[in-house]
């Protein structure tokens, strides 16, 4: 399932009960698109004279750009009520998941059989299936430099583009050859699109392989 906004505020207002005695004040649980994380505890800090801090615009924030089990998105919001806890009580810890979250995060797996875990980032497999899957056609360069490096440039499938960057290439005489595809694996979706003059080196062999299952 993906996050919504009534499915965080139904669950937080279940965990707090159930886990946090129901002392967490309500904080807005907002919905991002990330593809870099999973769920986030956001706020700013003020410092006062004489050094009193005092936090605000505390948010809670989770991405529904993955379609994830609807555990997997409770473990990501109980973490992040952890982070809110921690802050909340003015606990002191040893660092960002220190000694504190790491046995909160313990407890709370152990008897309510939860699968916390202390990062916030998606997993590759998970950062992968968030790639836009739909085939969209564009030209590939794929260039060979003359030191033996190999890289690879994503461009519009606009002829006088693809001409202006093989000249600009050309120009800057660092070119031994240059190839040309056009492509609509999805697989290429991870590369930006863009005439720019530049180029991004990776592992060509890879590239390759996507070449021809586009059927070029
Ligand atoms: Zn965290």
């Amino acid at each position: 399932m993906k996050a919504t906004e009534s499915f965080l505020k139904e669950r937080f207002a279940l965990f707090n009960e159930m886990i946090f005695g129901g002392r967490l004040p309500d904080i807005p649980l907002v919905i991002s698109d990330a593809a870099s994380y999973l769920g986030m505890f956001c706020y700013r800090t003020r410092t006062h004279l004489f050094g009193k801090k005092t936090h605000y615009d505390l948010k809670i924030r989770i991405s529904s750009r993955l379609d994830l089990p609807e555990s997997e998105i409770e473990d990501t919001l109980i973490h992040e009520m952890i982070h809110y806890w921690i802050l909340h009580n003015n606990i002191r810890d040893t660092s960002r998941h220190g000694k504190v979250f790491r046995s909160m995060m313990s407890d709370i797996n152990g008897r309510y059989g939860r699968h916390i875990t202390v990062s916030h980032r998606a997993t590759k497999e998970q950062r992968e299936a968030a790639l836009d899957k739909r085939p969209r056609q564009r030209v590939l360069a794929i260039l060979l430099f003359r030191d033996g490096r190999e890289g690879v440039k994503l461009l519009p499938c606009i002829p006088a583009r693809v001409k202006a960057y093989d000249r600009a290439l050309r120009r800057s005489g660092k070119i031994a050859d240059i190839e040309y595809y056009t492509v609509s694996d999805p697989w290429f979706n991870r590369f930006p699109t863009s005439s720019a003059f530049n180029v991004i080196i990776t592992d060509i062999n890879e590239v390759r392989r996507h070449i021809s299952s586009s059927g070029n």
